[in-house]
């Protein structure tokens, strides 16, 4: 079904008014985890700001160690979703189980599905017979055909709204976090008709490499750029590496919209 020898014209998954995979790349910025009210409100004012329609943080975390800070459940989609409304933006979080798709519905705009249960196809199938929009990432260590797979447990379910989201795998690379496979976006966009994604923050790693490389996921085709920001990345509960600060988002943003402009 999300092969493009079954339909050859764009999938386009509108959003709050953003039609993804035409028009132009859409972009999903916000913070790593929801810690806070006023933390989320500080991206959201900045991404309103920028006329941006679309907001990402995590409620619930997929941490490697049980140990880091989880992410705040339900209260953290409640914080989603008042941000939604008073900045008049689309939510875009992830769900790890489909025990909390149900109760999640109500507060969000499009289902992400995280690179650690790209195969929790118990999950895939859950997002698959629900309406939203998802947002499916990459596997840490999955083949593009893996990948596809994926998503066609997605839409074997019915629900034909489904962007994918190259976010890096894992190499013997210690550079960068994971290798962003830049290639991944044509052949993606050449065997399936879904509108491509990558996220610069996860795949990277690294701040000072957010803006190359959005610029070459533009270039090379991407629908979408997806990449964090945080008002004190230092003190954040999560990747406080990587994220960008306020005013580093502004200047990325100002670099991206020159680079759109030579297009
Ligand atoms: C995220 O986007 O919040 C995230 C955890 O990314 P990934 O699933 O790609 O590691
Ligand atoms: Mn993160």
């Amino acid at each position: 079904l999300v092969s493009r020898k079954k339909k050859t014209d764009d999938t386009v998954v509108e959003i709050n008014g953003e039609t993804v995979g035409a028009g132009g790349p859409t972009f999903v910025f916000g913070p790593c985890s929801v810690e806070s009210y006023e933390q989320v409100a500080a991206v959201a004012a900045s991404i309103q700001a920028k006329g941006l329609k679309l907001i990402r943080g995590g409620a619930y975390k997929p941490r490697t160690s049980p140990y880091d800070f989880q992410g705040l459940g339900l209260e953290g989609l409640k914080i989603l979703k008042q941000i939604s409304k008073e900045y008049g933006l689309a939510v875009v979080t992830e769900i790890v189980t489909p025990a909390h798709i149900e109760e999640a519905l109500d507060y969000i705009d499009v289902i992400q599905i995280g690179a650690r249960n790209m195969q929790n196809f118990e999950l895939l199938k859950a997002v698959g017979s629900t309406d939203k929009p998802v947002l499916l990432k990459r596997g840490l260590a999955a083949t593009i055909d893996e990948f596809i797979h994926a998503a066609e447990y997605i839409m074997s379910q019915g629900n034909q709204n489904i962007m994918l989201c190259e976010r890096g795998i894992r190499t013997y690379e210690k550079a960068t976090r994971n290798t962003l496979d830049i290639s991944a976006v044509p052949i993606l966009k050449q065997e399936t008709h879904l509108p491509v994604f990558v996220d610069v923050t996860h795949s990277t790693g690294r701040r000072d490499l957010l803006l190359p490389c959005a610029k070459a996921a533009i270039a090379i085709g991407a629908d979408g750029v997806m990449a964090e920001v945080h008002p004190d990345p230092s003190v954040a509960l999560s990747d406080s590496q990587q994220q960008m600060d306020i005013p580093e988002f502004d200047a990325f943003y100002n670099e991206i919209q020159k680079f759109l402009k030579q297009y």
